[in-house]
């Protein structure tokens, strides 16, 4: 209400509250833009990724990871994932290396961050950019405090919200820099121009920019989301453990194995049996009035992304059709849960 009230609806002020809020949460400097989607196209261009180069994403993201890739003119270039976590395989994505790669961009699924010592060892080694894909992972794992350039989403489904929104955090000032700049059209210094209630009427423009800033409105709301954090990551492992404690008892159903003193759950996917007609199922849950998710479709079978791999992704393939995942929102209880549980036991069962 004080930012409707002030009337300066765009980037200002509250914008850099929030970012002021998240350094203080990650100990290190975030920059705020208007999706997740965004923080992941600028943390590749201000990595000076384009034309030509490749990034290593594993296949099973959002749709989001591959399109910011593609935004630069890079190709994402789809890599299996660990059976395990779900999470993106470097030994697989080592094998796809070549001439042209020049970052990895590991996809936190779910909250868990699965390899990820491996994968930035394995960065490392050839000189990789790891620009990490947190959408998931707000609050989860330690995430964002460390690592090369950490990307969250503050969409509405997200572990926090702001509307819509995202951040792109690192400890890298020359990365910073391009990112503030960029997400206002390249107008240099504007950000900091803004923050003080000014604008740029002169100014010089060094780089391809884009209309990625935040504005009050929506740093308002993710500075009070921010602020009940505890209260939501407290729900979510309790549904998830509450779900895991259900499911123990169905062995043939796979779940996901974290450890909740470290992971927020953002999404409960299971696999089904192997042969089980996904659709039936969720048509049977649909029929009890639950709601079932697939995240996601394999990103290298859509026709944009398709482009032939030289290898063949076995474990993204196998799981495709069996991944299903149950509710999981701070609104759930856990009568819900209990619930869901049993209406996926019938809707197997026939
Ligand atoms: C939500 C999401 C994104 C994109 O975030 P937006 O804020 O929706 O643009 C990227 N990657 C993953 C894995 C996501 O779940």
């Amino acid at each position: 209400m004080a930012v409707l009230d002030r009337e300066f609806l765009g980037m200002g002020a509250e914008v850099q509250r929030f970012e002021n809020a998240l350094e203080a949460f990650f100990d290190r400097p975030a920059v705020c833009v208007n999706t997740g989607t965004a923080a992941l196209h600028l943390a590749l261009q201000a990595c000076g990724i384009g034309n030509g180069d490749e990034v290593l994403v594993p296949s099973l993201t959002y749709v989001a990871s591959f399109q910011a890739v593609s935004a630069t003119g890079a190709r994402p270039v789809a890599c299996d994932i660990l059976p395990a976590t779900l999470t993106l395989d470097w030994r697989d994505a080592e094998q796809r290396l070549s001439p042209r790669t020049k970052a990895v961009m590991p996809v936190h699924y779910s909250g868990g961050t699965g390899d990820l010592p491996g994968i930035y060892a394995f960065a490392k080694r050839h000189g990789l950019r790891v620009i990490e894909d947190a959408a998931h992972a707000f609050g989860s794992s330690r995430a964002g405090t460390t690592g090369d350039i950490v990307c969250f989403s503050f969409d509405g489904i997200k572990n926090i919200t702001s509307g819509e929104g995202g951040c792109v955090v690192t400890s890298d000032q020359d990365v910073l820099r391009k990112v503030r700049d960029a997400r206002l059209l390249g107008v240099e210094k504007d950000s900091e121009r803004r923050y003080a209630g000014e604008r740029s009427w002169e100014f010089d423009v060094t780089a391809q920019g884009w209309r990625y800033h935040m504005s009050d409105i929506m740093a308002a709301i993710g500075l009070a989301q921010l602020g009940r954090l505890a209260e939501f990551s407290d729900k979510r492992r309790m549904l998830a453990r509450r779900y895991d404690e259900l499911l123990a008892r169905h062995p043939e159903l796979f779940r996901l194995p974290h450890d909740y003193a470290e992971v927020v759950p953002h999404i409960y996917p299971i696999l089904l049996p192997d042969g089980t007609d996904r659709r039936v199922i969720r048509s049977r849950m649909l029929d009890a009035g639950i709601q079932t998710g697939v995240h996601y479709q394999p990103n290298h079978t859509l026709t944009f992304f398709r482009y032939g791999e030289a290898l063949p992704l076995p474990v993204m393939d196998n799981i495709a059709p069996r991944l299903l995942s149950l509710p999981l929102h701070p609104d759930l209880s856990l009568p819900d849960v209990d619930s869901c549980v049993s209406q996926l036991i019938d809707a197997l069962n026939g």
